[in-house]
């Protein structure tokens, strides 16, 4: 069988609410299935960022259109880690608002029994090629028809959220998606193309169709995740703001700091 990159998508879902600002100390847990996708180059994007605003501030006289190429590398460097910031953030909102969904994706295994971690990034709202909330990306490793891939590797799954007012609630959605094609991928492999390849279908609708497990599983994740919710806001207290503020917010951080190592630097 041929290795096709499939699409599950989340487009219905509105108005789920607001969340919670949490700015934890803890990062990714050690097992670490369950993963920040933008986790594995973090140490050398900071490096690299500080490395550049150091030979701005030091070089004043650098030619103009090599210190816009430095700026522009900057932004990139700055994008990445605001963007891991936020997933760390929202990742841990998630675990503490459904343990149970995330333990279960932070454990999952393939019907070979061998673990696979599952890459989340947040990204902004329409940065993914399929315009949908959320998007977990479903690939077969070339000589192994029970292997999961992605762009992270053999036994590894992407799934990308766009940040949008219930960007956890998408993230459960898909999460029920992983849970379901992880363990079943060769069969469920061969239900998708029986169903979806035929005949030409909205990319927003691949993935639910009728009896379609991983649909199914997609659909229940979002419903248990949604009472999980439901049941946190009414016995917990605290500041609730939503992702997208929560944007912001990360910004200013990383910006007064960013402040700070210039000042730094100039002295
Ligand atoms: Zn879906």
């Amino acid at each position: 069988m041929k290795n096709y990159a499939r699409l599950t998508a989340t487009v219905a879902m509105k108005n789920y609410g607001l969340f919670f600002i949490i700015y934890f100390v803890t990062v990714s847990n050690v097992f670490g299935e369950l993963r920040n996708g933008y986790a594995k180059n973090n140490f050398q994007t900071r490096e690299s960022l500080k490395n550049l605003l150091f030979l701005l501030a030091e070089n004043k006289d650098m030619a103009p259109s090599h210190r816009r190429g430095i700026k522009l590398r900057i932004e990139r460097l700055e994008f990445d880690i605001l963007y891991y910031e936020l997933t760390e953030n929202l990742l841990n909102q998630f675990r503490i608002i459904a343990p149970t969904l995330y333990n279960e994706i932070d454990t999952i295994k393939d019907n070979k029994g061998r673990a696979v971690h599952v890459y989340v990034k947040f990204v902004p709202e329409g940065a993914t090629e399929v315009k949908a909330w959320g998007t977990t990306y479903m690939s077969q490793a070339e000589d192994d028809l029970d292997a999961y891939r992605s762009e992270y590797g053999n036994l590894t799954v992407s799934v990308k959220i766009w940040i949008v007012n219930n960007a956890l609630k998408v993230l459960a959605h898909e999460l029920g998606h992983v849970k379901y094609q992880v363990p079943h991928l060769a069969s469920y492999c061969k239900f998708y193309e029986r169903h979806y390849y035929s005949s030409m279908r909205n990319p927003h609708t691949m993935g639910h169709g009728t009896n379609d497990p991983s649909g199914k599983s997609a659909t229940k994740y979002g419903n248990i995740f949604r009472k999980a919710y439901s049941s946190f806001l009414k016995t917990q207290k605290g500041k609730i703001q939503n992702p997208i503020l929560l944007v912001e917010s990360i910004r200013r951080n990383l910006n007064n700091n960013k402040i700070k190592l210039d000042s730094t630097t100039v002295l």
